[in-house]
């Protein structure tokens, strides 16, 4: 048991933990699993990918995204995923349509672990969903992403009236943005004050980013090119 185990274990209650590292048994076979030595290189790699198949089929009107990367890549075999996961990075992001980061990083099943809300906010059931990554599944990359046209942030942005619940949701991203009028620079602070939630309401996940087992990275999702850029 490694150390940021034993610890998210003492911090956050060792029996219902270990029943659910029983119901998940995360250890077996992990040699089976697409594993990348860099993550964050392979994360951008696959967005390259996706964002020239992109690219190719805004231009070319027969083209499908589907059938433009022949590339080979790792495939986890559908006899391990039934059993265990190693997925190699983290990825809290927008619940946006547009925005699915299996397809934004060109990766397939079993290798990101994503969590999702509109707005991107690491509301209290996000950061636990990260931790379970990074101290169960030992997830050695967190990615907190926005991307272009974000209507939740949109939304903070305006003074439309919303369902209480909706302004619920808005709040966080009101406090982030803090008054901005340019969607852009208010897409990149709520996405970097994401970020700075996470490590400041996880000893877990601070502790993983100070021992150097995690990397924590902030990006951002351009719509009209596919990119996905590194702004932290
Ligand atoms: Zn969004």
């Amino acid at each position: 048991m490694g150390i940021q185990r034993r610890h998210f274990l003492q911090t956050t209650g060792g029996l219902a933990l270990a029943a659910l590292m029983r119901a998940w048994p995360v250890e077996a076979a992990e040699k089976d699993f697409c594993v990348p030595d860099n993550p964050l290189q392979a994360l951008m790699a696959g967005n390259r990918r996706f964002a020239e198949a992109w690219q190719r089929a805004d231009q070319e009107t027969k083209t499908t995204l589907r059938a433009a990367d022949p590339d080979p890549r790792c495939f986890n075999s559908p006899r391990a995923l039934a059993t265990s996961q190693h997925p190699w990075a983290t990825v809290l992001t927008c619940s946006d349509s547009r925005v699915s980061p299996s397809w934004v990083f060109d990766t397939t099943p079993g290798e990101l672990f994503v969590i999702r809300n509109a707005g991107n906010t690491a509301f209290t059931e996000a950061i636990a969903s990260v931790e379970y990554s990074v101290s169960i599944l030992k997830t050695p990359l967190l990615m907190v992403m926005g991307h272009s046209g974000c209507g939740a942030v949109t939304a903070a942005m305006g003074t439309d009236p919303l369902t209480p619940s909706l302004d619920r949701l808005i709040q966080p991203i009101r406090e982030n943005i803090s008054g901005s009028s340019d969607l852009e620079e208010a897409v990149k602070r709520n996405a970097l004050a994401s970020a700075s939630t996470l490590m400041q309401r996880s000893a877990v996940l601070a502790d993983a980013k100070a021992s150097g087992a995690l990397k924590l990275v902030v990006g951002c999702f351009q719509l009209s090119s596919g990119v996905v850029t590194l702004i932290e």
